[in-house]
């Protein structure tokens, strides 16, 4: 049985090819979740013409029509947020604690771009000739393509969806195959919604098969990437050939500083649970600590007792702290990252393997691994992990941390512990990351407030807040004589 089928044009569609793919539990490789039918390129413009069919009658729909049936898809995401929750913890292994908050952070999400089309989307400037009407109109761009990743299988696909569809664009979504259970069951509540056929459409299967003919399609205006460097520089190229919009949201190494002034107690809560939740797997996670001064030894304690209270298991679990990494491929990545940096002579303070209780299982679990004498050359201090690793690093001063801390092509998240004002604030003055916290965990975003990283992090855009619009839609500037 195929649990997971393509859905264009209002309907659940079977691909153009017979080839299946089965998504199993990350827990457990031998529990098959679920079966997925991938998509060839014709699919993928079967999907585009549709979305491109409905543009026309969804971009002159009045905002509060729209708004309405984001809002629908709210209430409904709400009331299926537990059965949506456990599909997520199954198919791609984070807590049920973590899948259902991101569920309903979906349904907030939601929420508020809902309201988002009775909001001014202009501005009146004032003409040279002191009478007409000069002013600014944002518009659609017409078909969007999305492309997602696994790790926030719900919260992702929304946060660029809700924005697309609320300012007027029609959208087709290429979600992670990994994560293609979870995207086609999201699907089944925005039909239940009833967006218009063609509005939202859906294609699944591998992004190097469908990811350029999504992105080449003469009708695709622009693209809504995230996911990994690689792949982001690749559609960067493609998309400015063809002279589209295209915004990408890619990896960090996000750093912490704690200083001697510091709440160690909550600092250390706040780095682990930065560095371990998700298994690591988050693009804004803890993933060096640089710990300023004299408290080096004490703030280690600090993490090695947190650590050793970490319940690793399957998340659907209760007690579960963090589960296992999404796919066996992405534990052999983290298991190599470890090797790499006991090789390059950074010391291993605690982890570093496949937890003891779980070696038998079929699971694809990684200890709590932390290292300490990194230097900021180690790949441990350069290279996104993606797994629960983090690295300790040690500074004199402020100023050396924070130069640490920004040694990276990396500017996405980053963090300081202190209880001073002045080392706060010269942290936030220089510190080279798109998302800057005082005292707050690197990991965690607000959808109210614009989301997105400096340097290679991102493709300097925005995601999320009202600073969406930027993206999903165009500046018309109009002049009015009379
Ligand atoms: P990925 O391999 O780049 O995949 C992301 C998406 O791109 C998937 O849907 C994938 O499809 C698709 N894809 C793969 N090759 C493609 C191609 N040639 N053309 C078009 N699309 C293609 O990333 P991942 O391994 O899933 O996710 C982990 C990465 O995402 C990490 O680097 C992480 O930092 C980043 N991330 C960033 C943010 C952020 O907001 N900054 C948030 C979350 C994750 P298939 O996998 O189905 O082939
Ligand atoms: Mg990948």
């Amino acid at each position: 049985m195929i649990n997971a089928i393509n859905y264009i044009g209002g309907q659940r569609r079977m691909p153009q090819s017979e080839q299946v793919v089965e998504n199993r539990n990350p827990a457990n490789a031998d529990e098959i979740v679920g079966k997925l039918a991938v998509s060839v390129e014709s699919d993928a413009d079967l999907a585009v013409q549709a979305a491109y069919a409905a543009f026309p009658s969804w971009r002159s729909a009045a905002g509060p029509f729209r708004g309405e049936v984001l809002l629908k898809a709210a209430l409904i995401l709400e009331r299926r947020a537990d059965e949506l929750a456990e599909l997520l913890t199954r198919e791609m292994g984070k807590t049920l604690v973590e899948a259902k908050a991101e569920v309903l952070r979906g349904a907030a999400i939601l929420k508020y771009y809902s309201a988002e089309g009775l909001r001014a989307n202009g501005e009146q400037i004032p003409p040279s000739d002191g009478k007409s009407l000069l002013y600014t109109k944002r518009t659609p761009l017409g078909v969007v393509a999305l492309i997602t990743p696994w790790n926030f299988p719900i919260a992702i696909p929304l946060w660029k969806m809700a924005p697309a569809l609320i300012y007027g664009n029609t959208i087709v979504l290429k979600p992670a195959t990994n994560a293609g259970l979870t995207a086609s069951l999201l699907f089944e509540v925005l039909h239940e919604a009833g967006f218009p056929a063609g509005v939202v459409n859906l294609v699944l299967g591998s992004g190097s098969a469908l990811g350029n003919a999504l992105i080449d399609h003469p009708f695709v205006q622009g693209v809504s990437f995230t996911g990994s460097n690689g792949v982001g520089r690749q559609i960067a190229q493609r998309a400015s050939l063809r002279g589209i919009k295209y915004q990408l949201e890619m990896g960090g190494k996000n750093a912490v500083i704690v200083m001697e002034d510091a709440d160690l107690e909550k600092a250390a809560d706040s780095v682990i649970s930065g560095a371990m939740k998700s298994s690591g797997q988050k693009c804004t996670a803890t993933s060096k600590v640089i710990i300023v001064g004299s408290i080096k030894e004490q703030f280690i304690q600090l993490l090695m007792d947190r650590i050793s209270a970490i319940r690793v298991g399957n998340g659907l679990e209760a007690a579960t702290y963090y589960g296992p990494l999404a796919t066996s491929d992405q534990q052999q990545t983290v298991l190599n990252h470890i090797q790499q940096g006991i090789a390059q002579g950074a010391r291993l303070l605690c982890g570093g393997d496949i937890p003891k209780d779980q070696q038998n299982t079929k699971g694809y679990y990684v200890e709590p691994t932390l290292f300490d004498q990194v230097t900021a050359e180690m790949s441990l201090a350069q290279d996104e992990i993606f797994g629960p690793v983090l690295a300790v690093m040690e500074a004199e001063t402020l100023d050396e941390a924070i130069t640490l801390a920004n040694k990276t092509k990396y500017g996405l998240s980053a963090a300081v512990y202190t209880r001073n004002l002045e080392a706060a604030m010269i942290f936030v003055e220089r510190i080279e990351a798109g998302m800057v916290k005082v005292n707050g965990e690197t990991a965690g975003v607000e959808y109210q407030a614009p989301f997105g990283g400096l340097k290679q992090s991102s493709s300097h855009s925005r995601e999320q807040g009202r600073a969406a619009m930027e993206f999903f839609t165009n500046t018309q500037t109009i002049s009015i004589s009379y």
